[in-house]
């Protein structure tokens, strides 16, 4: 069957109940062809299709009447089209010939192939018919003000008409669903029709006398159920009308989706054992501790051990005594799932992007279609165990696709997600080949977070090019954040808009450290054995650190290259100072950091060559992962942390730095990117910009030659910071944000009428 239907006030109406059930109905059977059939621009329909819980229509007719298009490809569907073409006389035609009536005012909507205007009822005037006459055109008026100056004969109905013929369709299997007047030519076909409750009363009289049009009493979807039931077009059309409870409750109300488990997975003898996790962040302890106290919650996260065996358990538990109301739920993937999603494709393809550096950017449908299934696998999971009205929060960009499947399985779900790495502007994001499915799957949300306000205003940017947007409300970023003063500083930020009828909060959260856990680490004797043996080798000199991943977005070439042009110019600090720099490899199978890896060698030789002397090497260059507890011995002895990413989304380095030199009491100073998240947090530090050479060897200059009451007086600002905003605020203030987002209903008008145009 064909079901062809208005989109404002009818597919896009009805009570969300009802919209998910007739959305699911249709997309999972494919003997419904759906066309859209709207008073929309083409243009003003694409919002709709990045919409994840909407079906893509088969056809979409739009322009009332005007264009159509094949729903996919959104490729005109000819001969049709042209047919169209040939009767419309152009825009600038009708718009001068129009231009004699003062009280038509033109609708700022997009448009083609007719053109349409805002009228009061009694403007409609003989004159206008008249001329529109001599056009050649047709005049349409609805809805006591939208009136349409179209191609001779063409409205809904007559291209549907010729839709049908051109699929050489049954017209016997055709529903027709509208509300307004400007669907009456949809009725005039002889197709089987329904008026959707709360219909324009001037399309009810025009319909009234028909015996195959349907005035549902529910409004929207409800109405096209309603009308499904009553031509018994499906069979089980019925059972559709009714409610139906929920189907698939878990029992937990608060759901972590994660790309790790909490703990990590490894085999032995053939048997999978686990162990506490590596990681140093403190981000998982702390999402771990909000299952204290018996709350009843899953971790869902992937596991490939065992994955493709019978003995796979989902369900396993994490530590019953401390959290007796936890169960980490396992996806399972092969390995080579977890490759392709995982390590090359978020790798080669988001990671380049997210970090501006797009041109590296390589995008593969292939890998895309893995990425998807992962992340329906991962919704699924999610869907299953959350209890009704479940918070659900999800976990950076791997997991993007995740609200999209999720919010179609569980509308009831509170959605949040933390973006943990940097989000660009429209103008890079936009590159991605899948960005409208990317939006339309964050828009589900309830609650997005991001590190810093630049990078949530970034999204509202990119997300205002997907969808109409209204920005509901705005804060200042001061004085918690920087605002003129550094490169991702902003004075204003965006902290809740509305979308397709539904508000999203969204939020600036930096993720903070465990403090504590350094305190620890400085605090075990072996601490100060590894620090006095350090000093031992620098033998005086004043060290500058550098640590980071092997990445081309953390600047080390350009540093190297800095330093060189530092030891070049002030030849006084040769011999004083040294310069160790911690690079930790990336996997072997990222072969995209090989050349940049050679590239720093070199320079790293090309250095330690020129200026060596005996008893001093410039660089010392770590090319490997230094144990956390090793590196706070570093951090505490380092006199300048040099941190120069050229872009990152927030840079934990700069904050365990910040808290060794707070805890030691130490004078140590901070030169940071300002291009890092961390930058438009960290109030003291001395920023730099890794773009310009001169600048990042000045900084660094300035900094080995700093004041000491400068530097303690920089450092204490720094400190109180970090100190404050730990990773327990940073998670408990983050939850806190999505539980009042909940508490605030969307309000009632969704906007879709505004964008009706006819
Ligand atoms: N790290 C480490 N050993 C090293 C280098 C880094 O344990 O040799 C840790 C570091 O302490 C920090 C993390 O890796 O917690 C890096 O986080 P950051 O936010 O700075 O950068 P990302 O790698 O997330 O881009």
């Amino acid at each position: 069957m064909i079901i062809a239907t208005d989109l404002d006030g009818t597919f896009l109406a009805g009570d969300p109940e009802a919209r998910q059930r007739l959305y699911q109905r249709i997309a999972s059977d494919p003997s419904i062809t759906l066309v859209f059939v709207t008073g929309r621009g083409l243009e003003a329909v694409l919002p709709v299709l990045s919409d994840p819980t909407i079906p893509v229509p088969h056809y979409i007719i739009s322009d009332v009447g005007a264009t159509v298009v094949e729903g996919h490809s959104r490729q005109a569907v000819q001969p049709l089209q042209s047919e169209i073409d040939a009767l419309w006389p152009g825009e600038r035609v009708v718009i001068e010939a129009m231009s004699v009536f003062e009280r038509l005012q033109r609708q700022e909507v997009p448009q083609q192939r007719r053109c349409s205007y805002f009228c009061e009822g009694d403007a409609v005037t003989e004159d206008i018919h008249a001329v529109a006459a001599q056009l050649g055109c047709d005049v349409l008026y609805s809805a006591d003000r939208y009136l349409d100056i179209l191609p001779p004969g063409v409205n809904k109905g007559s291209t549907l008409r010729r839709l049908v013929e051109h699929l050489d369709a049954d017209p016997q299997k055709v529903l027709v669903a509208g509300d307004t007047l400007n669907d009456l030519s949809m009725y005039e076909q002889g197709f089987k029709g329904v008026c959707v409750g709360e219909s324009e009363p001037a399309l009810l009289a025009a319909t009234s006398d028909r015996t195959r049009i349907l005035h549902s009493h529910r409004v929207g979807c409800g109405g096209i159920l309603e009308a499904l039931s009553f031509f018994r077009f499906l069979n089980d059309a019925e059972d559709m009308t009714s409610s139906k409870g929920m189907e698939r409750t878990g029992e937990s109300g608060l759901v972590i989706v994660y790309h790790r488990l909490p703990y990590e997975e490894y085999l032995e003898d053939g048997l999978v054992k686990r162990r506490r996790p590596t990681s140093p962040n403190g981000i998982i302890p702390t999402l771990l501790s909000f299952f204290g106290e018996g709350q009843k919650g899953s971790w869902v996260a992937w596991s490939s051990a065992n994955a493709g065996s019978r003995d796979f358990e989902v369900h396993t538990t994490v530590d019953t005594e401390q959290y007796p109301g936890l169960t980490c739920a396992r996806v399972a993937l092969s390995k080579e799932e977890v490759n392709i999603f995982y390590k090359r494709f978020s790798k080669e393809a988001f990671w380049p992007t997210l970090h501006t550096f797009w041109e590296r950017a390589q995008f593969r449908e292939d890998h895309w279609q893995v990425f998807l299934k992962v992340n329906r696998l991962f919704a699924e999971r999610t869907a299953a165990e959350a209890a009704p009205g479940a918070t659900v929060w999800l976990h950076d960009y791997n997991l993007w696709m995740v609200p999209a499947y999720l919010r179609e399985l569980r509308p009831d779900l509170k959605i949040a997600f933390f973006h943990h790495t940097y989000f660009p502007s429209a103008d890079v994001f936009n590159v991605m080949p899948w960005r409208r499915d990317i939006i339309g799957s964050l828009l589900q949300c309830d609650y997005i977070g991001f590190h810093i306000p630049r990078q949530a205003e970034n999204f509202v940017d990119v997300a205002r090019g997907v969808a109409p947007l209204k920005v509901l409300e705005t804060r200042n970023c001061a004085p918690r954040f920087l605002t003129y003063g550094c490169a991702v500083g902003l004075d204003e930020m965006t902290t809740a808009i509305e979308v397709h009828g539904r508000r999203i909060g969204i939020g600036a959260h930096p993720v903070g450290l465990d403090v504590q856990r350094v305190q620890r680490i400085l605090a075990n004797p072996q601490t100060a054995k590894r620090m006095a043996g350090l000093r031992q080798e620098l033998a005086g000199r004043r060290a500058i650190l550098s640590v980071e991943r092997l990445d081309y977005t953390k600047g080390t070439l350009e540093k190297l290259m800095a330093f060189e042009k530092m030891l070049e110019q002030y030849p006084e600090i040769r011999q004083k100072v040294t310069l160790i720099t911690v690079c930790v490899p990336a996997a072997s199978e990222m072969t995209i950091y090989r050349e940049l890896q050679t590239q720093i060698e070199q320079a790293v030789g090309r250095i330690n060559g020129r200026f060596s002397c005996v008893g001093w090497t410039p660089v010392q260059f770590f090319f490997r992962a230094i144990p956390f507890d090793e590196l706070i011995a570093y951090y505490a002895v380092a006199d300048v942390m040099w941190i120069t990413p050229l872009r990152d989304g927030l840079n934990l380095v700069s904050k365990e730095y910040v808290a060794t030199q707070g805890l030691i009491q130490g004078s140590g100073v901070l030169v940071l990117s300002e291009f890092a998240g961390a930058a438009a947090e960290l109030h003291g530090a001395i920023l730099t910009n890794p773009h310009d050479i001169n600048d990042l060897r000045e900084k660094c200059y300035f900094a080995i030659n700093i004041h000491r009451a400068e530097a303690e007086s920089r450092l204490r600002e720094l400190f109180d910071i970090v100190q404050h905003n730990d990773i327990r605020r940073w998670g408990e203030e983050f939850l806190a944000s999505v539980n009042e987002v909940a508490r605030i209903e969307a309000p009632a008008d969704a906007p879709e009428r505004d964008v009706e145009t006819a």
